[in-house]
């Protein structure tokens, strides 16, 4: 062989092991620790997309005295692989724990990828994450991420969680106390979210979204604004929501004022004797100061028809 075919081939094979490595993985999104021991990889905002591979909610790990305990890790078995390797920059500690928010496959279907490397560790959720997920839940949100990522997430198995965990339980891993609160009706009424009191963090679920917004179909804006309301009373000052960046209780409050302004004037609304399609603008109006949020206007009107639905059930 002259030199130049060999270059050549030696690109070629190249290119090919480079490219069998990374097929179908997601890259790497890095953490930010946000307390001690606590980081966050906060995901791209938007919905689910061939761009983004699936990947856009905020997974999170806590590093324990003897292991590590991983929040919502992500959409895929990409996305738990891309936690995984994360958590393996900081340390070698095994996972001893995996909880999720709520049922919603883009915060939970990376618990395979970590099943798969630690299959003792704890898999958490509200018993009625559980239920729902097992009743088709799991396979109605794993077709919904394949179509939306046109089969980049297609090797995904549902790994559902085995641990129920609710209203005001508490326990503990390497040293860290974590407490569940779980308001009912909530975002998805599957709702748990977790605070770390020695860290001062609140992992909000989908209770909160910043700067971003997401569907409300399985959840009710009464139950959600409850959520929104206890998470300002904890005593928490880093909070984590489910989509966008992390904050202070300036993120719980504003999420709060977009449900409580928008279920106020819808009432209004129905109260003057108008159709959900004839308040649009009045409403809108009333939310100008979200309409720069991703999602808005695919969401919005949407989130109209949920709060007349839960208004009229009164
Ligand atoms: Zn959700």
């Amino acid at each position: 062989m002259t030199a130049l075919p060999r270059i050549a081939a030696l690109a070629a094979s190249i290119l090919l092991l480079v490219s069998t490595a990374f097929a179908g993985e997601l890259r790497d999104y890095a953490p930010t620790k946000v307390a001690p021991h606590t980081w966050v990889i906060h995901g791209p905002l938007g919905d689910p997309s061939v761009a983004n591979q699936g990947f856009m909610n905020n997974p999170a790990f806590i590093v324990t005295r003897d292991g590590v305990v991983v929040v919502d890790p992500g959409s895929s078995v990409q996305a738990g692989r891309m936690v995984l390797r994360q958590i393996r920059q900081l340390t070698g500690k095994p996972v001893t724990h995996v909880l999720n928010t709520h049922v919603h496959g883009d915060h939970w279907f990376g618990n395979e990828a970590i099943h798969a490397v630690f299959p003792q560790a704890k898999i958490m959720a509200h018993p009625e994450m559980i239920r729902a997920a097992h009743d088709g839940a799991a396979a109605r949100w794993l077709d919904i991420m394949d179509r939306l990522t046109e089969g980049f997430t297609r090797e995904t198995r549902a790994v559902i969680p085995t641990v129920p965990i609710s209203e005001s339980q508490k326990f503990t891993a390497g040293g860290i106390e974590f407490r569940i609160h779980a308001p009912e009706k909530a975002h998805s009424g599957t709702d748990i979210m977790i605070e770390i009191v020695s860290e001062g963090v609140l992992f909000l679920g989908d209770n909160v979204m910043n700067g971003r917004f997401g569907q409300m179909n399985d959840g009710t804006f009464r139950g959600n604004i409850a959520a929104c309301d206890r998470a300002l009373t904890s005593a928490a000052k880093v909070f984590v929501p489910g989509h966008g960046k992390t904050g202070g209780s300036q993120i719980a409050a504003a999420y709060l004022a977009y449900l409580a302004t928008l279920l106020e004037t819808v009432k209004r609304e129905l109260d003057a004797g108008k159709q959900d399609y004839e308040m649009k603008d009045t409403v809108k109006a009333r939310l100008a100061a979200y309409t720069g949020w991703e999602g808005f206007d695919l969401h919005f009107g949407r989130h109209i028809s949920v709060a007349v639905l839960e208004l009229e059930a009164m």
